[in-house]
């Protein structure tokens, strides 16, 4: 990408940008994973096929992540969530095994870390907006250890003015206290800035009633959910989009 593909005029002095579904495909290979996952883990459970494993789990992670409170508390130690999730759908299929679910759940993570990529682009994108002069700020939810390593794997840093990791600060997306604390720190009103993510509430919505620019960003193109309450002012499916002409 060169510096004539991006046009300045168009660009806020600040933008707040989530990191995981939006700077590095972090769910894409979700589906995937726990379909191998569940695949090898169902050969040592008697009379239960990969697929009723599957469904099994599947149930008891829409249930788990589906309440805020709960998503909260689970998301700050994603492993352990993980574990106790397959615990309770093995046991649902009449297996206690807390070793069984652990083996399971370690075996998952441990899948999904080997293959988070970032977008294509992405990093072309931080570094064309760095290049306009226009600062960055991280904003990203979950634990302090495994959103730091992701930022060191991908050697992301370099491009962000700020980082707020929703385990170091204290408080995640969608609570005020983390936009207005990365405006502040970067010395910007919210009529300056634009906020962009995968997620309606916490990246679009929230800042949005703030005043920040709220952009949505949709990879897989699914469209705005029929009944969203929250309407982004744009929708981008890449990064790449914010300095293309
Ligand atoms: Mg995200």
């Amino acid at each position: 990408m060169t510096d004539k593909r991006v046009n300045s005029m168009h660009l806020p002095r600040v933008i707040l940008i989530d990191l995981d579904d939006t700077i590095v495909d972090d769910t894409g290979s979700l589906r995937q994973c726990w379909v191998e996952v569940c695949e090898q883990a169902a050969a040592n459970l008697n009379g239960v096929t990969p697929d009723q494993l599957f469904a099994a789990v599947d149930a008891r992670r829409d249930w788990f992540w589906s309440d805020p409170a709960r998503h909260r508390e689970g998301r700050l130690q994603l492993r352990e969530t993980t574990v106790r999730i397959v615990q309770v759908a093995l046991a649902d299929l009449g297996f206690e095994s807390p070793a069984l679910a652990r083996d399971i759940g370690e075996s998952y993570h441990d899948l999904r870390d080997e293959r988070l990529a970032l977008f294509p682009g992405a990093i072309e994108t931080l570094a064309a907006l760095q290049r306009q002069g226009v600062r960055l700020a991280m904003l990203t939810n979950g634990a302090a250890k495994p959103q730091r390593a992701k930022i060191q794997r991908f050697d992301i840093e370099r491009y962000f003015d700020c980082i707020v990791v929703e385990g170091e600060f204290g408080a995640g997306k969608p609570d005020p206290r983390v936009y207005e604390y990365a405006l502040d720190t970067l010395g910007v009103r919210p009529e300056e800035a634009w906020c962009i993510g995968d997620n309606l509430d916490w990246d679009v919505g929230a800042p949005m009633k703030l005043g920040v620019y709220g952009i949505w960003h949709d990879p897989l193109k699914t469209g705005l959910p029929a009944d969203s309450t929250v309407k982004p002012d744009r929708i981008v499916h890449s990064l790449s989009e914010l300095v293309a002409d």
